[in-house]
């Protein structure tokens, strides 16, 4: 990229043709067991990847399902050290936070690629410069549910999830709190998707 990359540059969807019903799912603020464990349960049995963006400290205190997510063949994002609003944050300390969590996620999973950043609260400031610095591109969303605290009921998230685009990004979580709804609402959620067509993905790097 010759220019700073901005706002503009942020990932919403997914790089394929305009009308193919093609999603992909994110899941925030992990690893977060019990929830991590059953979601990475019902995505290999139903053979569906994902991107984890994962926070530092969660990340250093569950490094075993860190394996596991990149066994399972997700794809890894750096979701900061430990979820604070880098916008408030100088490019240096951005620069800290994000390479603390980068030291911390190839002390467990040396060769797993991090292509990606997904600021907390969506908020960017300098990070999707300075993570670009670090040679990640900054992951946005087509679709946030707002399956956060309060999380809402299974059912809630189900119909929100009617709201994905073609190409989409969806926005989830596994980690951050209770996400078992979140879990639940994935659960019924893909077969549906299939059922009428969809296919799921993740995104890539020149996407
Ligand atoms: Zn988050």
């Amino acid at each position: 990229m010759e220019n700073a990359p901005g706002l503009a540059d942020v990932i919403r969807f997914v790089a394929a043709p305009a009308t193919a019903r093609t999603v992909a799912l994110t899941f925030d603020d992990g690893p977060n067991p019990p929830d991590t464990v059953e979601l990475l349960d019902l995505l290999a049995r139903e053979q569906v990847p994902a991107v984890f963006c994962l926070v530092g400290v969660q990340v250093a205190a569950h490094p075993d399902l860190v394996r596991r997510i990149v066994d399972d063949g997700h794809v890894l994002a750096n979701h900061s050290w430990r979820h604070d609003d880098l916008a408030q944050l100088s490019p240096d300390a951005v620069r800290a936070d994000l390479q603390r969590t980068l030291d911390a996620i190839h002390a467990v999973v040396p060769d797993a690629p991090v292509p990606f950043f997904r600021a907390p609260f969506g908020h960017y400031g300098q990070a999707i410069v300075v993570a670009a610095e670090l040679g990640m591109r900054t992951l946005d969303w087509q679709l946030a549910v707002e399956d956060w605290d309060p999380a809402p009921p299974a059912d809630v998230l189900v119909e929100r999830l009617g709201g994905i685009e073609p190409g989409g990004v969806v926005l989830l979580h596994d980690g951050g709190g209770d996400r078992s709804a979140t879990v639940e609402a994935v659960r019924r959620v893909i077969p549906r998707l299939r059922a009428d067509g969809w296919t799921f993905t993740v995104p890539r790097l020149d996407g």
